[in-house]
């Protein structure tokens, strides 16, 4: 079976930004979509500007993201299966034979919306890379880590 990847249209703020949710602490902060993305696709770590631990892209992905990649995978799947049933009635109908098969089409998910926090976020600018982090909760008066390079500035 060929590898299908599925596009999950993240729907950025209206500054263009995306919300992530760190896995260890469960914070969310901001990244701006056009910097996640690199030549290879999406960048490889993320460091969370809280507490400053890193992980893989994905696990920084929050749960409603998660949750529309399984309504797009599982949408994908019925499609097939729709595909493969269409074809298999033509065939049997086609030989006019005494065997008729009825095939209605399995029904589809709704995929839900992702809406990015909007509300009391501070966009900062990371002085060592340039890149942008939009934190919700500042602590002290500048940013902790930033989430491309990991540098506490
Ligand atoms: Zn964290
Ligand atoms: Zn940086």
């Amino acid at each position: 079976m060929s590898e299908t990847s599925f596009e999950i249209a993240m729907e950025g703020d209206r500054d263009g930004y995306v919300t992530f949710e760190c896995p260890f602490c469960g914070s969310s902060f901001g990244l701006r979509a056009d910097e996640v993305k690199n030549e290879n696709g999406y960048m490889d770590r993320i460091y969370c500007p809280y507490c400053g631990l890193n992980n893989d892209f994905d696990s920084f992905l929050p749960n409603e993201i998660i949750e529309q990649a399984k309504e797009i995978a599982y949408n994908w799947m019925i499609e097939q299966l729709n595909q493969t049933f269409e074809k298999m009635a033509k065939d049997i109908n086609a030989h006019r034979g005494i065997v008729k098969m009825r095939y209605k089409p399995l029904k589809k998910n709704e995929i839900s919306e992702i809406h990015s926090h909007e509300g009391v976020e501070e966009a900062f600018e990371c002085e060592n890379c340039n890149h942008h982090v939009k934190v919700l909760y500042v602590t002290g008066s500048s940013l902790v880590y930033c989430p491309y390079c990991g540098v506490n500035t």
